[in-house]
């Protein structure tokens, strides 16, 4: 096997001591091993989400959690506000559909983050709006919407806002309680450095008593039981044992870290990574509320943006992300997300300048690498 490289945002590379946690022997997980496991995962997912509300480990990708998030809060008819800013976005609306939710869409230019102030007034408009629903960082154009405003416009109206953090929590800031978020979602495979399979879900006080009254059909996800499991250091079925156990390494390396050095190295490799595109001549996809998760960047007039993504992938064995959707071939992702380091960075955007250079893209060689040591010297 060839030596390979993984800047995608999501799934993200994974430290070796939380793989080797996952190769370790299965135990039980009604044992006093594996509640002492759940007892510090339950504390470390607190600091990470910046909650004093317990978050909730399911066994799915993050979309699971964005549809418990769905299916604990609502009841079919009721009416929800849903950002589409992105791909992402959609998904909100999508699900809330599939449970006969009205969502009521505001639709964002992609490449823009939401505007708060839409936010307000639709909810003004429309007192029976039960919740908003955003997206932290809209992974399919390299935004991240300001959170903060928007809790400070929810807060105080009788809906709930939830956010699908699957991309950045635990490496951009999101402050769930501070900011009043009262629903925040998010994977395994993003930048808590683990392999997909695990989503989370905290829940305010104010989400609990929507917990109470929703009607949509539930089993799985139905966070009533979660509760009551969780309350006796227990989940409602069989966990993602190894998965968890693997959790409680990626949650004490960014403990050891600190939160805000992990999110002070997410913004130098995005600044690092935007430097290098600018100085190659590349146009950022996201210029204004560029996340510092991923850095979506317009392909050059006269290259095809999925055979770049491609060779590199086949030939070099460096993997950044295409274009979705409306995106495909006309953006590619470079991502900086996770258990990413300088060396990365320099790794990935080399291989993107040998890359474009055979594909005939004028530049000086080395101009890319050059901004990102630049940025790394400082
Ligand atoms: C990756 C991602 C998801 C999808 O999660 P899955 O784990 O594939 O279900 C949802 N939202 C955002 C913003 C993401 O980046």
């Amino acid at each position: 096997m060839r030596k390979s490289y993984l800047l995608t945002p999501g799934p993200t590379p994974i430290p070796p001591q939380v793989s080797q946690e996952e190769a370790k022997p299965i135990i039980h997980h009604l044992t006093p091993q594996f509640q002492a496991v759940i007892k510090e995962v339950s504390e470390g997912l607190k600091y990470v989400f910046q909650t004093a509300s317990d978050v909730y480990i399911l066994a799915s990708s993050g979309t699971g959690a964005m549809e418990a998030a769905v299916v604990n809060l609502l009841s079919p008819g009721d009416t929800v506000i849903t950002v589409e800013a992105g791909k992402f976005g959609e998904r909100w609306t999508e699900i809330c559909q599939a449970y006969c939710v009205t969502a009521e869409v505001i639709k964002v230019e992609w490449g823009k983050a939401v505007d708060p102030k839409e936010i307000e007034k639709r909810i003004k408009n429309n007192p029976k709006i039960k919740a908003v629903f955003t997206t932290l960082c809209e992974t399919s154009t390299g935004v991240t919407n300001d959170i903060q405003a928007i809790g400070t416009v929810v807060k105080g109206t009788g809906a709930v806002l939830v956010v699908d953090a699957i991309s950045g929590l635990g490496a951009i800031d999101l402050k769930t309680d501070a900011w009043s978020v009262d629903v925040c979602v998010s994977g395994s495979q993003k930048g808590l450095m683990l392999p997909p399979g695990l989503s989370f879900i905290s829940l305010s006080p104010k989400a609990w008593e929507l917990v109470e009254l929703a009607r949509s059909p539930r089993y799985y996800f139905d966070m009533r039981a979660a509760k009551k499991a969780l309350e006796k250091t227990d989940t409602p079925y069989t966990p993602a044992i190894s998965l968890i156990i693997a959790l409680a390494e990626s949650l004490k390396m960014m403990k050891q870290d600190g939160l805000e050095n992990v999110f002070a190295r997410h913004r130098k490799m995005a600044d690092a990574t935007r430097c290098a595109m600018k100085d190659l001549g590349l146009e950022l996809f996201a210029p204004t509320a560029a996340s510092d998760v991923v850095t979506a960047v317009k392909v050059p007039a006269g290259i095809d943006g999925e055979k770049l993504v491609k060779t590199m992938r086949d030939t070099y064995r460096v993997t950044i992300a295409g274009g979705q959707a409306e995106l495909k071939g006309k953006v590619f992702r470079f991502a900086h997300m996770g258990y990413i380091e300088e060396f990365d960075i320099i790794v990935g955007i080399s291989c993107l300048e040998k890359v474009l250079k055979q594909m005939g893209y004028k530049f000086e060689l080395g101009a890319g690498v050059k901004a990102a040591e630049e940025v790394f010297f400082k």
